[in-house]
């Protein structure tokens, strides 16, 4: 079952783990359809995943069809899915943003491009991975952003699908990576609340597909 989006998320893994943002097996993938959760199996080298290795779960975990476990980060997917109405989840261990999570309390606004995220983007508090107490920070951070950085571990990015989640993550490291090298060598300039906004009304119409 699931096949289409079983495949989506392989590919979005690859897409991932070939621009570095999944180093070893880190990281995790999930998509929601209705009452099912399709999710990547902890663990599993990316170079070796398949649609079919993709489990497919209920919402409260129960495996449908899953040959493997399930990400460690299971917890976080769920509460994530079960608090907000969003689609799509993809969780990275990027290199900026994780070395950001060890310095700042958020990614502040130094590009427009943080309207994805509706303003800066929160660092939470450290947890141990795969823990309830992790789920809860992240939860509590992307009810008011379409991404956050998990303090001492990686990103999380949500979205209305598997598409624009794994887009916010490449922004979202790559926004970072600008910071700390500007922060590196300055004081960076930031954007104010009101040019965010102005930026995230454009950014709504933002984007095209190419003629059928
Ligand atoms: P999994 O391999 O279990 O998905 O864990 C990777 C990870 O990033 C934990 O936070
Ligand atoms: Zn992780």
């Amino acid at each position: 079952m699931l096949g289409e989006v079983r495949e989506e998320i392989v590919e979005v893994c690859r897409r991932l783990s070939d621009a570095g943002l999944l180093p070893g097996t880190s990281g995790n993938v999930s998509v929601r359809v209705g009452d099912h959760v399709a999710v990547t199996p902890s663990g599993l080298d990316y170079a070796r995943m398949t649609a079919d290795l993709v489990g497919v779960h209920l919402l409260d975990g129960t495996p449908v069809e899953a040959p493997l476990a399930p990400t460690s980060e299971m917890p976080l997917h769920l509460a994530v899915y079960t608090a907000t109405t969003t689609s799509a989840i993809v969780h990275t261990h990027s290199t900026a943003a994780t070395v950001l999570s060890t310095l700042v309390d958020e990614l502040p606004a130094i590009h427009y491009m943080v309207a994805l995220f509706d303003g800066p983007v929160p660092v939470t508090p450290y947890a141990t991975y795969g823990t309830p107490e992790l789920a809860d920070n992240a939860v509590r951070a992307l009810r008011g952003s379409a991404g956050c950085i998990l303090g001492n571990h990686g990103t999380v990015t949500i979205g209305p699908d598997l598409r624009t989640a794994c887009t916010r993550n490449e922004y979202l490291e790559w926004v970072s990576e600008l910071y700390l090298r500007a922060a590196s060598v300055g004081r960076p300039r930031l954007l104010d609340a009101e040019e965010i906004k102005r930026v995230a009304d454009k950014l709504s119409g933002y984007g095209q597909e190419p003629p059928r």
